[in-house]
């Protein structure tokens, strides 16, 4: 569903992603991991059009979609979350779920009806955000706007979802409760790529793990062959392991 050819892009002599390739299936749950400053939010940039890469192409379901602006993107059949999310301050959590595309600064995407009501209460709920249903979504916790962000990303039934650490920040409880989610909604026909530095979240959640280390991917394996991957154990440990 989602294909990378040697995706490349340097912020002056620095080579944040240097020829990145990979594919991913339909349906597939896919961690992206790596060490801080790996390149992992810069290559989810780069295939979700907030971030013209300098060389290689990006494919979702079999449109070459390289270099299109984040709203084609969006249209194509891709849905994203941020490491920080921001929200706007004029509108309550509600009506952000229920404008949809907010990080395109749109509501075109706007639901209404009552069988949207329903689905809206149905996504408070299950991100356990009732209750701040009415508040701005600006004045929302930190933890609670990731869960906002990824109820909102869900919202569409997207081909292809990227979540850019969608845990960070969140109760335990609530990881476990994402989890659950995540999996139906690849059940349902998405496909996932997420980045995220808990080592349980991705056992429990991937099948199949991709990693980063200083714009290169160095791994592309199941999440319980990584510790026996002397390239991720290096790149985590640094020469902390050489003897
Ligand atoms: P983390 O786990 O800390 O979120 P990451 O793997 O997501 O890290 P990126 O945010 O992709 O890392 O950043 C990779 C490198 O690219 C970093 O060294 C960062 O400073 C650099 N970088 C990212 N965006 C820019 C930019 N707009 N201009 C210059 N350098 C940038
Ligand atoms: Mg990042």
């Amino acid at each position: 569903l989602l294909q990378l050819d040697g995706l490349s892009k340097a912020f002056g002599a620095h080579q944040v992603l240097d020829g990145i390739a990979a594919s991913i299936a339909p349906g597939e749950i896919v961690g992206l991991l790596g060490p801080n400053g790996s390149g992992k939010s810069t290559l989810l940039n780069a295939i979700s059009g907030f971030l013209a890469p300098d060389g290689g192409a990006v494919t979702i379901a079999g449109r070459d979609i390289t270099g299109l602006p984040a709203h084609e993107v969006t249209r194509a059949g891709l849905a994203r979350t941020f490491q920080l999310p921001s929200m706007p301050t004029r509108m309550t959590t509600r009506e952000v779920l229920a404008a949809g595309d907010v990080s395109a600064g749109s509501a075109r995407n706007m639901l209404r009806g009552a069988a949207q009501d329903q689905r809206i209460d149905q996504l408070l709920e299950m991100f356990r955000l009732s209750h701040v249903a009415k508040l701005p979504a600006s004045a929302l916790s930190g933890g609670q706007k990731k869960l906002l962000s990824v109820a909102l990303a869900l919202r569409g039934a997207p081909k292809l979802l990227c979540l850019d650490e969608p845990t960070a920040g969140v109760h335990p409880e609530l990881r476990s409760e994402m989890i659950t989610i995540l999996r139906r909604a690849a059940r349902d026909g998405t496909t996932l790529l997420v980045i995220e530095h808990d080592m349980l979240f991705i056992r429990q959640l991937c099948s199949r793990c991709i990693v980063l280390d200083r714009g290169q991917l160095i791994a592309d394996c199941a999440p319980e062959e990584l510790e026996k991957n002397a390239a991720v154990v290096e790149a985590y440990l640094g020469k902390s392991v050489e003897k």
